[in-house]
C-alpha cells in the first residue's frame, strides 16, 4: 500500500489526528488534517478530540500539545527535530535573569522548551508578543530567548523596559540587511513581507512585519504582483502554489530550517503503528509551563 495511503488508514484505526507546520514539507501538509503556525498548532492541539495527536514541527510544538492537551498521546513524528532557538536558553539562565531584575515579569516566546516556559510568567507568540507585553503590570520585562523579537516589541512598546536575552533563530538571523537591499533593487515594485525572527536592521525595509500566518493572509489579501518573503522558504512555497498569478521571492535564498524538514512520511508513519515513543514531560514542566500557556491564551 502506498504510504499515503497507509497513513490514513492507521490514523482512522488509531483515531489520530495530524497537524503540520507551514515550515514542513509540501508533502508532509499533504497528509495533514490541518495546517498552522506554532499559535493556531497550540490551539489545535488544545481542542483536539481524537486519542492521538502527531505533530509534525519541532519539540517545543509537540510539548505545546502535550502540556495543553495532556490527555493525549502526542508524537513527534522526527524525534530528533529540535529547535536551535529553544535550546539556546536553560531555566538557570531565567532564574539568574529573575535575581537580577526581583522586579521584572518574564516573557517567553512559545518558541522554548517546557522547562524554560515553567519557570515564566507568561508566554507569547510573533503574534501576540505585543499585546503580551503591554497587559503586563510590571514596568521592567525579560524577553527571553529571541532577542530580534524583543527588540521589536521593545520599539513598539516603549514605556516598558526590555531586557532581552541573546538567543535567536539561525534562520531568520542569517538574513543581512545587504541581503534585503539585494531584494529591493532586484525587485523594485515588490513588498517586503518579514517575520519579527529578523534581525532589527533588516525589519527596517519591510512594508509588513508578521508572524508566519499573518505574512500568508497579507500576502493572499495584497493586491501586488510582486512579493519578497522574510521567512522560511515553506511559506515561499505554499504563497507559490497559492498566487500562481504573483511573483513570490525570498528575501535570500535557501532560507531553510534544517530541523523543519526532518519530518518523512515514514516517521509519521511509524508513530501511527505505535513504534515511536510519545512525547513525555515531568510533572512540573507540565504544570509551571501550562500555567504560562494558559495564561497566553487568556490575554
Ligand atoms: S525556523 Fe527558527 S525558530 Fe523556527 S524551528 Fe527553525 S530554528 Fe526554531
Amino acid at each position: 500500500m502506498d504510504v499515503k495511503e497507509h497513513i490514513k488508514k492507521l490514523k482512522a484505526e488509531r483515531n489520530a489526528v495530524i497537524l503540520a507546520h507551514y515550515y514542513q514539507s509540501l508533502e508532509v501538509q499533504d497528509v495533514a488534517d490541518q495546517v498552522g503556525d506554532s499559535y493556531a498548532l497550540a490551539k489545535m492541539a488544545q481542542s483536539a478530540r481524537q486519542e492521538v495527536i502527531v505533530l509534525c514541527g519541532v519539540r517545543f510544538m509537540a510539548e505545546s500539545a502535550k502540556i495543553l492537551n495532556p490527555d493525549k498521546t502526542v508524537y513527534l513524528p522526527a524525534s530528533a527535530a529540535g529547535c536551535p532557538m529553544a535550546d539556546m536558553i536553560e531555566p538557570d539562565d531565567v532564574i539568574k535573569l529573575r535575581e537580577q531584575y526581583p522586579d521584572a515579569a518574564v516573557v517567553c516566546y512559545v518558541n522554548s522548551s517546557a522547562a524554560v516556559k515553567a519557570v515564566s510568567d507568561i508566554c507569547c507568540t510573533s503574534s501576540s508578543a505585543e499585546r503580551i507585553v503591554r497587559s503586563l503590570p510590571q514596568r521592567q520585562v525579560i524577553f527571553v530567548p529571541d532577542q530580534n523579537l524583543g527588540s521589536y516589541v521593545a520599539k513598539l512598546v516603549p514605556d516598558k523596559e526590555i531586557i532581552l536575552f541573546p538567543g535567536y533563530c539561525p534562520t531568520h538571523h542569517r538574513i543581512a540587511a545587504a541581503d534585503a537591499e539585494t531584494a529591493r533593487n532586484e525587485h523594485p515594485n515588490a513588498k517586503i513581507l518579514a517575520h519579527p525572527e529578523c534581525r532589527e536592521e533588516v525589519l527596517e525595509y519591510a512594508d509588513y512585519i508578521g508572524s508566519t500566518a499573518g505574512i500568508l493572509e497579507q500576502a493572499c489579501n495584497s493586491k501586488e504582483k510582486e512579493l519578497i518573503i522574510g521567512t522560511e522558504m515553506g511559506i515561499v512555497e505554499i504563497l507559490q502554489r497559492k498566487l500562481p498569478d504573483k511573483r513570490i521571492y525570498s528575501l535570500k535564498s535557501a532560507l531553510i530550517c534544517p530541523n523543519m524538514k526532518k519530518t518523512k512520511l515514514e516517521h509519521i508513519e511509524r508513530c501511527l503503528e505505535g513504534k515511536a515513543d510519545p512525547v513525555e514531560l515531568t510533572a512540573e514542566e507540565m504544570e509551571g509551563a501550562r500555567l504560562s500557556l494558559e495564561r497566553m491564551v487568556s490575554v
